[in-house]
């Protein structure tokens, strides 16, 4: 029996390396572990939850899964779904709704941070959005997630959902577990909040190298050098912690961290070097994506093929459920 992980992300903005690093290099990586089994769904009934153009998240959706395959999820080793192509999604999350309480929800940081200085107009599925969540991994009994440190506490009540259910109504599910890479919170160019599509402080995948390097050029670096000779920290500086250790090899990096401690080098030579070996991992990534752009027909068979796929898991788990809550016979 392979181990089965779910993860999800949302089409609400370009894909950007915290997206990579925190999760779809992980997902690449254990799927192709034969041991693993990957279901990966791109979420749109979640990009709803904050205020949205129709026709935009058309588009977001299909940029979302042509990214995850250019990053390598494919069809010879993964399942790739759009959620609302299986129903069951939202049915199951109805009935963990039933099975969560106002309290937990009220205590989840992130719908904290996302209805900050929105009051009572945030859509109540901003509120609910991590039911649907556990809804999303327990529907295939996933038991592992691959993930960032943001869904650490979302994951945590997805296993107390599980566990409730359980106690409830009988063994049903399993209690998923993280698995957290070592990027587990890249922070944005702004060097301060977590690079997020929605905060604007992104680099994204599909974005040219001049692009990445405008951005790069102006980015903050360790704030105490001021000048050329002035020596830095490396670990204080955002340009080292958050991409040069992801992107940059063990003895380049060793070099980088002597040689900034004592000035050898300045703040522009660090981030050529890291353009550089950015350069060498995402443009494999970007010339495919454009390549399956152009041709969208490889990304929709698979999305389709996938659907049925999940169709197929999500019935079950369904057939099971409804009896053990008392609606069927
Ligand atoms: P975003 O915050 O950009 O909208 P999503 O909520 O769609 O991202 O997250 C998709 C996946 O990427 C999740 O597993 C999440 O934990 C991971 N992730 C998102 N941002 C980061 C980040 N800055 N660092 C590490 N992982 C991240």
């Amino acid at each position: 029996m392979k181990k089965r992980f779910f993860s999800g992300i949302q089409p609400t903005g370009e894909i950007h390396i915290g997206n990579y690093l925190g999760a779809i290099q992980r997902w690449v990586e254990l799927a192709n572990n034969p041991e693993y089994e990957g279901i990966l769904s791109i979420v749109d009934y979640h990009a709803m939850t904050m205020p949205y153009e129709a026709k935009e998240l058309t588009a977001k959706i299909k940029e979302a899964a042509t990214m995850i395959m250019a990053c390598g999820i494919q069809p010879h080793n993964s399942i790739l779904f759009i959620q609302s192509h299986v129903p069951e999604h939202t049915e199951l999350a109805w009935i963990f709704n039933c099975n969560c309480t106002m309290g937990e929800l009220s205590r989840m940081t992130q719908f904290k941070d996302k209805s900050q200085d929105r009051g009572e107009s945030v859509w109540a599925g901003l509120f609910t959005y991590p039911v649907l969540q556990a809804a999303d991994i327990l529907l295939y009994k996933a038991q592992y997630v691959p993930v960032g440190e943001d869904q650490l506490q979302h994951l945590e009540l997805s296993r107390d959902i599980a566990r409730r259910f359980n106690a409830r109504f009988g063994e049903v599910f399993p209690e998923p577990q993280a698995l957290l890479g070592e990027a587990r919170r890249v922070l944005g160019i702004d060097g301060d909040k977590k690079m997020s599509k929605s905060l604007g402080n992104t680099i994204s995948l599909s974005e040219s190298s001049q692009e990445i390097w405008k951005k790069l050029s102006t980015a903050k670096t360790d704030e105490r050098r001021k000048r050329r000779q002035d020596p830095g920290i490396p670990t204080d500086c955002n340009i080292f912690t958050s991409y040069h250790r992801y992107f940059t090899g063990k003895e380049e990096l060793a070099t980088i961290d002597r040689e900034c401690r004592c000035a050898g080098i300045g703040c522009m030579d660090c981030k050529k070097i890291l353009a550089k070996n950015m350069e060498t991992i995402l443009s494999p990534i970007r010339e495919k994506y454009y390549e399956l752009k152009k041709d969208f027909s490889a990304v929709e068979q698979f999305l389709n093929a996938s659907a049925l796929r999940c169709h197929s898991i999500a019935q079950e788990t369904m057939t099971e459920v409804r009896k053990k809550i008392g609606i069927r016979w």
